[in-house]
């Protein structure tokens, strides 16, 4: 992906941002008078989208991972995690605690060494709700706000998945070797 790419504002919404303004409106609601065209654009329930460029399906899914991420129970970071192959979502998962048991949200954090451990990530949790359901995820993408940890790292590359895109790099960088030895993919998807 090119540094433009990268650098665009998404053209939609899930809620996480605020609509984006319309360019052509002063804020007194008056038609800026640019000498250019005005866009076609049109609102799809509550957002507003452009009609002359449709959303790129990394944004597209990235910005649905984001949402995901407001599921997290851990406010010491939100992620969020989508497993995608041929366009289509198979599991999505969040960072929280062992299912029954108390959130950080309730009973505070449970450190060690610096971290809380009390969750199981969001990219974990994802690989899970596969295994659950049933669900192949072989040669699969994996979308997650944030670059995966060791520990997450080594489960993605045995599920048989085969790129992982990120929102922004998260601290271990021992995956960037091993993602090239195992020729697994790591993209950066700015949103
Ligand atoms: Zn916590
Ligand atoms: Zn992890």
């Amino acid at each position: 992906m090119s540094t433009r790419e990268q650098n665009e504002k998404p053209f939609f919404s899930l809620g996480l941002f605020p609509p984006l303004a319309d360019p052509h409106k002063e804020k007194n609601g008056k038609k800026r008078n640019s000498g250019q065209p005005a866009r076609k654009k049109r609102l799809v329930g509550r957002y507003f989208l452009n009609d002359e460029k449709r959303a790129d399906w990394d944004v597209y899914f990235m910005e649905i991972a984001h949402r995901v991420a407001t599921r997290a129970t851990c406010d010491r970071k939100h992620v969020g995690s989508l497993i995608v192959r041929n366009k289509t979502i198979l599991s999505t998962g969040y960072n929280g605690s062992i299912r029954g048991m108390a959130h950080c949200d309730g009973v505070g954090h449970l450190m060690e060494g610096g971290h809380c451990v009390r969750t199981t990530h969001a990219e974990a949790n994802a690989i899970i709700q596969a295994a659950r359901n049933g669900v192949k995820i072989e040669d699969s993408e994996i979308y997650i706000t944030a670059s995966p940890c060791w520990n997450c790292f080594k489960l993605i590359a045995n599920a048989g998945i085969i790129c992982i895109k990120y929102g922004e790099f998260y601290r271990d960088e021992r995956i960037l070797g091993a993602a090239k030895e195992l020729g697994l993919e790591l993209r950066l998807i700015g949103v």
